[in-house]
């Protein structure tokens, strides 16, 4: 059988191979036979599998590092490329009724860019919504069967949320938010637009509420906490890992593992 391939052939770079038996391929131009490499990585496909078996776990990457007794590097490079694929591997186009619904994550000192703490200086502190500026602003959307989509943002003004609701959620959907001044011109740009306000529950009735955003930004924070502070360039890549296995939640583990390694199988850079 003839497959293309992500990758090429290091003799003559053709991408066109037969698949041949355990697991290699031949060169379709060349005939050159070779052992692709999974994402290229130097290791055993059987090993990789049970560290990404681990990580699924929730294992450490230290304690990784002690069962396998691979360098730390290479358990770090592997733990990253998975949160990078979890990063793309996000529901597509949402529709019916949505929740939309922004909050804010870390804000400990040594997750501050030195803009950041001048800019506090400048300010005093003071936040345009109260939450404190200082803080990594992050934006969600949940589609009521449960799936969340998030992206840490710049800000949370209308010119930072309208481009992604926009681009993830149906025109006509219903789209449930607070009363934040950002979401205003939903309407006009062709959503149902039905507000809530968080902070008085009595007010969550009906179909009208963002009760599952919430809950995801409580499982998130809980999930950092327990990091321990998490430096804020890998701050996207720990927001990718928590989207999807929060997602993925209901999966029994060996459909996690199953999904990943496919997905990393796949990967090209
Ligand atoms: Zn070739």
């Amino acid at each position: 059988m003839a497959v293309m391939s992500s990758k090429k052939c290091i003799r003559c770079q053709n991408r066109k191979f037969y698949k041949v038996r355990r697991g290699k391929l031949r060169c379709k131009k060349c005939g050159y036979e070779f052992k692709p490499k999974i994402a290229g990585l130097r290791i055993k496909r059987v090993l990789l599998k049970q560290i990404i078996y681990w990580f699924v776990l929730g294992h450490s990457i230290r304690a990784i590092v002690e069962q396998t007794k691979i360098s730390h590097y290479l358990i770090l490079k592997i733990i990253n490329l998975l949160r990078r694929i979890m990063l793309r591997d996000v529901p597509g186009i949402f529709s019916g009724t949505v929740e939309v619904d922004e909050t804010y994550l870390g804000g400990q000192k040594k997750n501050k860019t030195k803009k950041q703490l001048l800019k506090e200086k400048l300010a005093g502190k003071e936040s345009k919504r109260g939450h404190g500026t200082n803080k990594q602003p992050v934006f969600g959307i949940l589609c009521r069967s449960g799936k969340v989509f998030a992206r840490l943002v710049e800000d949370v003004e209308a010119k930072d949320l309208m481009p992604i609701i926009k681009k993830k959620v149906k025109s006509g959907s219903r789209v449930c938010s607070d009363t934040w001044r950002a979401y205003t011109g939903l309407a006009v740009k062709g959503y149902v637009h039905r507000t809530v306000e968080h902070k008085e529950k009595e007010y969550v009735q009906g179909k009208n509420h963002i009760n599952g955003l919430e809950g995801f930004w409580g499982y998130l924070k809980r999930k950092l906490a327990a990091k321990g502070g998490i430096q804020r360039k890998y701050l996207y890549l720990f927001l990718a890992e928590y989207v999807w296995r929060y997602n993925y939640r209901s999966l029994i583990i060996k459909q996690k593992v199953d999904r990943l390694m496919k997905l990393l199988e796949d990967f090209s850079g």
